[in-house]
């Protein structure tokens, strides 16, 4: 088996931030934002509440968005540290912008999107509350790209 691209990376001492890196897949150029909200191996996670209510407001709002076509994916990590985010077409710093317009979206938000037990596998593990500290607390990382991880 293969060490794949994110276990080459060093996680340790690895700051909260978004991180970049550029992959060809089936000769489709794609850019992988990686959103670390925490410290990797310091004791804070996300909870499963968190991570999965992050999932649906940002999920929502960047599909609402007008770089929606340029997403790819987005998703939690395993980890609990954060989220990855595939997109198509964008620069890192569109990237940013797009996070800096949608991440204010979802604190403006009075519901979790696709709450209801028709649309979602796990639906009483969303707080609204926790998704929007979540979100409101990484929104300063998304000044500027972070470097270390490249
Ligand atoms: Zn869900």
């Amino acid at each position: 088996m293969k060490t794949i691209a994110s276990f080459s990376v060093d996680h340790r001492g690895m700051e909260p931030g978004v991180y970049f890196r550029e992959d060809v897949r089936a000769g489709v150029p794609l850019l992988t934002a990686d959103l670390r909200f925490f410290r990797p191996n310091a004791g804070r996670y996300l909870t499963t509440t968190e991570a999965h209510t992050v999932e649906h407001m940002l999920a929502t709002a960047l599909r609402s968005s007008a770089k929606s076509d340029n997403v790819v994916y987005f998703g939690p990590m395993g980890c609990r540290t954060g989220f990855y985010l595939v997109t198509l077409g964008l620069s890192p710093e569109e990237v940013l912008s797009l996070l800096r317009e949608t991440i204010p979206q979802c604190l403006q938000m009075d519901e979790v999107p696709g709450a209801a037990e028709e649309q979602c596998g796990n639906y009483r593990d969303l707080c609204l509350a926790d998704g929007a500290e979540a979100l409101k607390a990484f929104l300063p990382r998304c000044e500027k790209r972070a470097y270390k991880p490249l």
